[in-house]
């Protein structure tokens, strides 16, 4: 049997086109794309042409599309590029708002900010999994200069409602950014001064969630916002990001945006969410006592977290690379860690509950056959387990 790959939201392959888009720019066309001679003009238009394919992806200008390494740099730069930690004229601190279910790149850039002398709230989410308006509304100050909250979670899917939240932001006069790294290329995304994203200030993509390389990524930042760069440098990026571009990567995160365009305008996403609904159906159908994660709540078409009680993820996790399928307990850059997800734990899961929860990522590359075969290997998995748990099942003993 081949291997499956149901890990997506902790990467994805480059598709071939990607792959034979950035070829030429590794060697033959390597100018570098400041240069003013025909090699570095080369590159230029490579980047020029990639800026335009992401625009619109995204439905916004070029010159709002800023290149950087990757999502982690991006949500970084939303964050260290727009806040001071001036006082305000009444002695008020600096106020950011986010949520205590983001990526680790926010989370911690977040209780960096708050080690700046910066008052950092972090919303809680419900029982889904979701930001709540009121909640948003209930905790902004006068002071307060950002919210930050992700369009997607990625180790749930859920899609927060970020049109309405990005509003409120905007109604109190503070800047908002969104981390679109797990929704970029399966959802539309409309930043148009007319669209559902209006309000979005900043906005960050990675580029290996959406089959083009690692260590490429953007920020968006909307025209008018004024953002610090992080790094010091050349005057790359209009003075956003100082540093030589990365001008194969970037021309791999153009030509996927091309390819994500066209491919949400097709039956793909409707097919990747039957494939994802047919997974969950057919594990729930075939094992008692587990259930998904963000049930009920909006969620991407490619994300399954299920819990499995009496089970733990880990060796669940390792029963199943065994067998040929990888997939992943929690999100993938705390895999090692002990202690249980962040999210599920802010969902109310309890630590146990959370330990034995699964993540199964798919993307447009997963085909039936695939989730035929994981649903053939998932319930014995779990059943062999299950028999291995003190917890499962047995009688409980009575004194006689
Ligand atoms: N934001 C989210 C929601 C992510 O899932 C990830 C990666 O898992 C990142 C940010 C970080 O992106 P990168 O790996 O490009 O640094």
């Amino acid at each position: 049997m081949q291997r499956i790959y149901m890990d997506a939201n902790a990467t994805t392959p480059l598709l071939p086109e990607v792959f034979e888009a950035m070829r030429p720019f590794w060697i033959e066309h390597f100018g570098n794309a400041s240069s003013i001679h025909q090699h570095g003009q080369h590159a230029r238009a490579a980047v020029d042409h990639a800026r335009d394919s992401i625009a619109r992806l995204l439905h916004c200008r070029a010159s709002e599309v800023v290149f950087t390494s990757g999502g982690t740099e991006s949500d970084n730069l939303a964050l260290f590029g727009t806040l001071t930690p001036e006082l305000s004229p009444t002695g008020e601190k600096t106020h950011v708002i986010t949520t205590s279910i983001e990526h680790h790149a926010v989370l911690h850039a977040a209780e960096s900010l708050e080690k700046r002398n910066i008052d950092v709230t972090f919303l809680p989410c419900t029982s889904q999994g979701l930001i709540e308006p009121a909640a948003l509304i209930a905790a902004i100050r006068p002071n307060t200069k950002l919210v930050s909250i992700m369009y997607a979670n990625n180790e749930t899917g859920v899609v927060q409602p970020i049109a309405a939240l990005a509003a409120i932001a905007h109604a109190a006069g503070a800047l908002f950014h969104t981390d679109v790294v797990q929704a970029a290329g399966k959802v539309a995304l409309d930043l148009s001064p007319h669209g559902p994203l209006k309000d979005v200030d900043l906005l960050t993509i990675s580029g290996h969630k959406m089959h083009a390389p690692k260590g490429v990524g953007i920020l968006f930042v909307r025209r008018n916002v004024r953002l610090n760069p992080m790094m010091h440098g050349g005057s790359h990026e209009r003075q956003r990001r100082a540093g030589t571009e990365n001008v194969t990567g970037v021309v791999g995160l153009g030509k996927a945006a091309e390819i994500a365009s066209a491919w949400l305008k097709t039956e793909g996403p409707d097919k990747l969410a039957a494939l994802r609904d047919r997974l969950e159906q057919g594990i729930l159908a075939q094992v008692a006592e587990a259930g998904i994660n963000g049930a009920g709540a909006p969620r991407v078409s490619n994300t399954a977290n299920l819990y499995f009680d009496h089970v733990e993820a880990e060796a669940l996790v390792i029963a199943l690379d065994l067998k040929g399928l990888s997939v992943s307990g929690g999100s993938a850059c705390q895999s090692g860690a002990t202690e249980p997800s962040h999210v599920l734990t802010a969902m109310g899961l309890s630590p146990t509950r959370a330990r034995a929860s699964i993540r199964f990522s798919l993307s447009k590359l997963t085909t039936e056959e695939e989730v035929d075969q994981a649903l053939a290997l998932i319930p014995a998995a779990v059943a062999h387990l299950r028999d291995l748990s003190p917890t499962y099942n047995k009688p409980t003993l009575t004194s006689a």
